[in-house]
């Protein structure tokens, strides 16, 4: 017989407000094996914490029911409560009597019966829980950053000056991301490139960190401490050890393509580095464009490198490494505005340009140097419209979120262009101006009295006539039809993810919200954690952000890796599933389902009917299985069970159920 004492929490009137405590504690004292039941203001506090040590003392209990709020929020604050008592801290069953309950229940009417049904269940599954114990898992203090932008270059510097090695995968042939392509940084409005590029060389040069640029992870398995990562380095045709990045062979290059870096407003050569400050400082041949590698004919580049670095029989290497910790850093892309907004022109109009490719055009190292022009003629716009929220906040052609940062870019491009352009116009049509960074809202007021002028109301079209765009919109503050006539069209174009997010994603069992972001453990409590052990999210992989959150984010992920490296072992989860061998039939149902891959058909000798038979049989990885619980489903025959969840605890719940 077990001896189950029950512990009701107030939480001041979080519960006691819409449940009676008195009411649920004399329906607890009575449930089966129910020695004690006794109630408390604040469970989680020392106070309500030591009352129940003592009671679990004086009054021989070997399981507890608490009742109060999610096991979200508290069930690792009591499991470790009970490793300071002699009860084992799986001996220990959470009601949910506040999210579940009071919180959803306008009075204790209702709530009080619900609460008396939510201890019911605990207690009849507290009554067969058995002691779980944990193992102890070497970890590997290596990290995997997947992401050479800012946030990922952040985080790799944090770990490597704390002492651990740092591999840093990227796939464009640079580090830098989008931060190195922007001109200068609101509000203080810092040469982006000089407080980037520094970084760039820090990561480049630092004795702890690998850097494996045009990169990408192809696999991943293995648990936190022990993650087992392929990654393939795709071919650069250069030899990087003699290669001196003296850029000879990229001036005689004859082809000429668009440069990604410059978003298309500018060329680069089919052998280039993408630009002057690159990380690495050398070339790389991009087999799709050069003339060699698609039509025999060419060598130009061979022939003028004074070291002999090029190689066109170079191929990708792929390489698995095990790593303890990943920070997924990937970045973000901007939304494909032409394929939403035909309004716009739907790409039409050469001089309807993104805010990227306008920061490439106002950049001093940009394809103009610096000097603000029409993409189509090459004069200067004498008038500019900026339409901020371009897929954001617009449900019904692009995302339903704000982007965070447009306002501050569209703000930032306002004042570049007056202060370029003297005498120059500039309308901002906007929907809301959301300033909250420090001095944000200051540099936007500047911006106003520069001379931009705000109008409020999105553009609905978009169109040339007589070589002018012309845009008209709404202005919301009047209620008038507006149309302005333009030179040029900035379009401020929302934050979506990466194109490899879902991949990488699904690869570390990371799930994504509905606006398919890589989702935090939790929004608030761990915004950089995932639900996959070891895995970290810094930056825009996670959600928009400006570049001041993204390196905030970068260094707490950094030290959540820290932290895991501070210890030679950890502990592994206890509540795992196990499949019963005499039971299996090695359909392999689990092995399929499991998201963590912690499931694997091993061959077992085994006795039937007195002969020797040699079957499959399920085995679960105690490092990788995450207890979701998803296989103890699938399993048809039932042999996959849940420690902690057996198919026993959850009958035995639902028959306290029905019975109440
Ligand atoms: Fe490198 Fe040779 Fe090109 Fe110079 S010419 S950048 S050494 S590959
Ligand atoms: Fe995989 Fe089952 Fe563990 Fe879930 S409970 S992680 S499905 S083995
Ligand atoms: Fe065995 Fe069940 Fe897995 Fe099938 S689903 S292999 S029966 S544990």
């Amino acid at each position: 017989m077990s001896r189950i004492g029950v512990f009701v929490c107030h939480c001041g009137s979080n519960i006691a407000g819409t449940v009676d405590i008195s009411q649920v504690l004399e329906a607890s004292k009575d449930l089966p094996n129910v020695v004690l039941a006794a109630d408390n203001k604040y469970t989680c506090s020392d106070q309500g914490q030591q009352a129940i040590k003592d009671a679990i003392v004086e009054h021989g209990l070997d399981r507890i029911v608490i009742g109060c709020c999610s096991p979200r929020m508290h069930e690792l604050t009591f499991r470790k409560m009970l490793t300071q008592t002699d009860l084992n801290p799986y001996m220990l069953e959470i009601a949910n009597i506040r999210e579940q309950c009071s919180w959803v229940h306008k009075d204790k009417e209702v709530g009080t019966p619900k609460a008396i049904g939510l201890m019911k269940m605990a207690v009849a599954k507290v009554d067969r829980d058995r002691p779980l114990f944990t193992m102890n898992i070497p970890v590997n203090k290596r990290a995997l950053i997947i992401g050479g932008g800012i946030a990922g270059m952040q985080a790799a510097l944090d770990i490597a000056d704390a002492g651990y090695p740092v591999t840093i995968v990227e796939t464009t042939p640079s580090l830098g991301g989008k931060m190195v392509m922007l001109d200068k940084t609101f509000p203080t409005m810092d040469c982006s490139a000089c407080i980037c590029t520094p970084k760039m060389a820090d990561v480049g040069s630092h004795p702890n960190i690998t850097m494996k640029t045009l990169s990408e992870v192809e696999k991943i398995g293995g648990y936190v401490g022990n993650f087992e990562v392929t990654i393939r380095e795709r071919a650069k045709y250069i030899d990087y050890d003699k290669c001196t990045g003296c850029g000879l062979c990229e001036t005689k290059c004859p082809v000429k393509v668009e440069s990604e870096f410059d978003q298309g407003m500018g060329m680069r050569k089919a052998i280039y580095k993408p630009f002057a400050q690159a990380v690495p400082a050398k070339p790389t041949i991009d087999a799709a464009h050069c003339r060699y590698l698609n039509e025999g004919k060419c060598k130009v580049c061979s022939k003028v490198c004074p070291l002999g670095c090029i190689n066109y029989e170079d191929q990708d290497k792929v390489s698995t490494e095990v790593y303890g910790a990943i920070i997924v850093a990937m970045g973000y892309k901007l939304i494909n505005w032409a394929d939403i907004y035909a309004e716009y022109g739907g790409g039409r109009y050469s001089d309807v340009i993104t805010g990227l490719q306008f920061e490439r055009l106002v950049n001093a190292s940009g394809p103009t140097e610096g000097h603000i022009i029409r993409p189509s003629d090459g004069a200067e716009p004498k008038s500019v419209v900026i339409v901020k929220c371009v897929g954001s906040r617009d449900p019904e052609k692009g995302r339903s979120y704000c982007s965070r940062a447009c306002c501050m870019y569209g703000a930032k491009h306002a004042h570049q262009y007056l202060d370029k352009v003297p005498g120059g116009k500039c309308y901002v049509f906007y929907m809301d101006v959301r300033t909250p960074g420090k001095g944000y809202d200051e540099f936007y007021m500047n911006t106003q009295h520069d001379g931009a002028q705000y109008l409020r109301g999105r553009v609905s079209k978009i169109y040339e006539q007589n070589g002018k765009l012309i845009c008209k919109g709404e202005d919301t503050l009047s209620g008038q039809q507006v149309t302005v006539e333009a030179d040029m069209v900035v379009l401020e174009t929302a934050m979506v993810p990466a194109d490899d997010a879902d991949r990488i994603g699904a690869m570390l069992g990371i799930t994504r919200d509905k606006d398919l972001w890589l989702s935090e453990a939790h929004p608030k409590l761990r915004p950089v954690e995932t639900n996959s052990g070891g895995v970290y999210l810094a930056g825009t992989c996670q959600g928009p952000k400006d570049i001041p959150d993204t390196v905030a984010q970068a260094s707490a992920a950094a030290m959540k890796v820290a932290i895991l490296f501070s210890k030679d072992e950890l502990e592994s989860n206890a509540m795992i599933a196990s499949s019963d061998p005499a039971i299996c039939n090695g359909c392999g149902a689990c092995v399929a389902i499991c998201p963590y891959q912690a499931i694997t058909l091993e061959e077992v000798e085994m006795r039937e009917n007195s002969m020797k038979v040699i079957r499959p049989i399920s085995k679960v990885n105690p490092g990788l299985c995450q207890g979701c619980g998803a296989c103890t489903v699938a399993c048809r025959p039932g042999a996959m069970d849940l420690r902690g969840f057996t198919d026993e605890q959850i009958m035995r719940e639902v028959e306290a159920l029905c019975q109440w």
